[in-house]
């Protein structure tokens, strides 16, 4: 239940078809990476996923819910982290976290409780009076992947997460994220680069592989052992 199901979505820009009869259920509680490359289709997948676009082929389910159909209860299920950051810099991290939780409709002890919770998944915790402006990039991203969860969403979506970061930020992420699979939290992992893939030790890691808009395998990323 906790999942998001794709079903023969398709989108054009005008005559370029972005996304051709599209279909994938995630696995609940695994880490499945949307790999493709530039062009692929990727990002117009995730706009239409958190409805920045709205296209009247095909089917898209979060959770149980419609998303055309019930769209508020769908996106409620849904943490999304764009490949744009979206921080007020001037803000420090736990205004940052409270802002957002504000705008989920979270207040109070509920919202202390979470913020600390969330930075604490994320190893972000001593950070939590830093301006955001102070952070470096990887620290950044991981303030937005906490930020995310405040609503406890059933999947998580990130859109090139480590866009921009050196080796070792990008590994403390994509480690971390892997952390929230574990943990029981459906992750959608968008990105071009192959070796943010784990194909060892990594039973519940999938890849959907997307190409010039059509989905060509989704298996066990193991399955890519020795191909990378
Ligand atoms: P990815 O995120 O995998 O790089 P995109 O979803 O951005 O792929 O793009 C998919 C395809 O749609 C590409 O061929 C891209 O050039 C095209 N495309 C994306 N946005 C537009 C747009 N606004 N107008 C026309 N074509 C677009
Ligand atoms: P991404 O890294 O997400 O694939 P791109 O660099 O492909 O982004 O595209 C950047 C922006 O330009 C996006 O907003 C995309 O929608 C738009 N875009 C991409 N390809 C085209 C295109 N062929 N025509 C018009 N706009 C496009």
């Amino acid at each position: 239940m906790n999942t998001l199901e794709v079903s023969d979505l398709s989108y054009r820009y005008g005559e370029k078809q972005a996304l051709k009869d599209v279909s994938f259920r995630l696995h609940e509680g695994h880490f499945t990476a949307l790999l493709g490359p530039n062009g692929a289709g990727k990002s117009t997948l995730f706009a239409l996923l958190t409805r920045l676009f709205v296209s009247d082929q095909g089917r898209i389910n979060i959770a149980g819910h419609d998303l055309a159909r019930s769209p508020r209860a769908a996106l409620s299920k849904i943490g999304v982290v764009f490949q744009q950051p979206t921080l007020d810099l001037d803000m420090s991290v736990m205004m940052n976290m409270r802002y957002f939780a504000a705008l989920h409709g979270i207040k109070g002890r509920d919202a202390a409780r979470r913020i600390d919770q969330a930075l604490e998944r994320l190893d972000m915790r001593e950070r939590a009076g830093e301006r955001v402006r102070s952070l470096n990039g990887g620290h950044r991203r991981r303030m937005e992947i906490a930020r995310a969860l405040l609503h406890e969403p059933a999947v998580l979506m990130l859109d090139e997460a480590t866009v921009g970061l050196d080796f070792k930020s990008r590994r403390a992420i994509v480690d971390h994220v892997h952390d929230l699979a574990d943990a029981g939290l459906t992750v959608f992992w968008a990105t071009h680069l192959v070796d943010e893939i784990r194909t060892e030790d990594a039973d519940s890691d999938d890849v959907i592989v997307l190409h010039q808009g059509r989905v060509l395998a989704h298996e066990p990323a193991a399955d890519l052992r020795g191909t990378q």
